[in-house]
């Protein structure tokens, strides 16, 4: 038995060949793991969960069906989902789970995250982070009818977009002291995140201590699953 992470599915209407694939992941590999956390980006918008979009229908109530058959199925808000919520849970029968997490995997205290918050050296994102996740924007982002929500969302995900081809590589990925401080912080030698879609598994040591950092890939050309069992983890492909 293994326990499975994934992230960065993006899924979206205009990518239905993902759609696919994580349903066929769900059914053939999923199925009869010991759990499944799904840390962050399952879908590339979300503008609420009184709006589920119908290209999402699919995965959703196949995610239930496992759910309901005794899978137990953990969901982590990315930075593009990150207003899904209680009713999403619901019908989803995933569990909603904090970032950053920390869960016992196989006796490893191990920290989960999405990953955009160590990307420390992207200041403008920080700043636009800092501001949607803001109480008083949700309320108002709420109060605005259906349409404007959705262009709302797609807009930032255009710019989103921009922004992202104009950055440095560098830029974009984790900042390595920000990752040493926050597991000192949360007490862990190891970490498993998204976000960066550079799926890798990087050793280093903090205070002679040896540290794991895990990179779950994206799901743009195939799957990327990290399997970790009472031997350890490995990233794995799943096409
Ligand atoms: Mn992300």
């Amino acid at each position: 038995m293994s326990t499975l992470f994934i992230s960065d599915l993006h899924l979206s209407g205009e990518r239905e060949n993902i759609t696919e694939l994580f349903i066929k992941f769900l059914d053939q590999r999923a199925s009869d793991a010991d759990a499944l956390y799904i840390l962050g980006d399952l879908f590339e918008v979300w503008p609420g969960d009184d709006m589920i979009q119908p290209d999402y229908e699919q995965s959703i109530s196949k995610m239930k069906e496992l759910a309901d058959n005794g899978l137990p199925l953990f969901v982590m808000q990315g930075n593009r989902d990150f207003l899904m919520a209680e009713k999403f849970a619901e019908v989803s029968g995933a569990t909603m789970i904090e970032d950053p997490a920390v869960i016992d995997l196989y006796g490893t205290p191990t920290l989960l995250m999405h990953g955009d918050t160590l990307c420390t050296d992207d200041v403008d994102y920080q700043k636009f982070r800092a501001m949607v996740r803001d109480p008083r924007w949700k309320e108002d982002f709420f109060a605005k009818p259906n349409e404007e929500r959705l262009a709302m969302t797609s807009k930032y995900r255009k710019i989103s977009k921009n922004e992202t081809a104009k950055k440095s590589m560098d830029i974009m990925d984790v900042n390595q002291q920000t990752v040493e401080a926050v597991m000192l912080e949360q007490n862990v030698n190891q970490l498993i995140h998204g976000h960066t879609h550079r799926p890798a598994i990087h050793n280093f040591t903090v205070d002679n201590k040896n540290m794991k950092r895990i990179v779950l890939g994206d799901w743009f050309e195939q799957g990327s699953v990290l399997i970790c069992d009472e031997s350890g983890c490995r990233l794995k492909s799943f096409n």
